[in-house]
């Protein structure tokens, strides 16, 4: 099997939302799409252990905001690669309350849906759930974002309960004869490499300041990115080094 054939599939990035108990929970997926037009049906598919799955699933509402081509890299961060549990994701968000009573983040959108859910289907690590769309508009005529584009601009894979997740090694053992044929370009980078320059985490947006260090993963001021141990990861997202790229 080839992994990479997977990402020929084509995908938007989503904002999936709901309200349960009067609290808020949403998250990003890229496993959106309409399944009927009479009556207008959208299907997506959630990973178990995802907090908002759960609370979809009591409170039998969900919206869907499509986020736009530049969307903010802080909200995908916030959204798409943190847990419900471990901050307010919805601080600083600015929403609205669907007929539903499902919270839609306009932030970054270019349209929203408000749905009902009708149907949950077990597909092992994942549900899909299909819900009626209850009421629905379009908030700008920008650009909406692929995930291809998002891939290929932050070079980014998906996260661990992403339906379309493929481990890194999978794709990094089909990658070895493409880079096996590029050793000069390695050299060429790293000679050209600046010891102070700030580096940014592509997912969430947090810059790692060489003078400042990370005091929060014990990095010492002065340390520059490259001596940053490998399993260094984002004290904001998570993502690891590799996500990071020098300003
Ligand atoms: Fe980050």
């Amino acid at each position: 099997m080839k992994y990479k054939a997977f990402h020929k599939l084509s995908y938007g990035l989503y904002l999936i939302a709901t309200q349960f108990n009067g609290k808020n929970a949403g998250f990003i997926a890229n496993t959106v799409f309409q399944v009927t037009s009479e009556p207008s049906q959208i299907a997506i598919s959630c990973h178990k252990k995802n907090s908002t799955t759960e609370k979809i699933l009591e409170s039998r509402i969900f919206s869907v905001s499509v986020l736009k081509k530049d969307a903010s890299t802080s909200l995908i961060g916030q959204f798409g690669f943190m847990s419900g549990g471990e901050m307010e994701k919805f601080h600083n968000i600015e929403t609205i309350t669907a007929k539903t009573g499902a919270p839609i983040v306009l932030d970054s959108s270019v349209a929203w849906f408000d749905c009902k859910v009708i149907s949950s289907q077990d597909v092992g690590t994942h549900l899909l759930i299909v819900g009626e769309v209850i009421d629905s508009d379009v908030v700008s005529d920008e650009e909406p974002l692929t995930y291809a584009h998002y891939r290929e601009k932050y070079k980014m894979l998906s996260p661990k309960h992403s339906p379309t997740y493929i481990e890194r090694e999978r794709l990094e053992e089909e990658n070895k004869t493409e880079t096996e044929h590029r050793p000069e370009q390695k050299e060429e980078s790293s000679g050209a490499t600046n010891s102070m320059d700030v580096h940014t985490c592509t997912v969430c947006g947090y810059q790692y300041d060489p003078e400042e260090g990370d005091p929060t993963a014990g990095i010492p001021p002065g340390t520059p990115f490259e001596d940053i141990p490998e399993d260094y990861r984002c004290p904001i997202c998570n993502a690891g080094k590799e996500y990071f790229t020098k300003n």
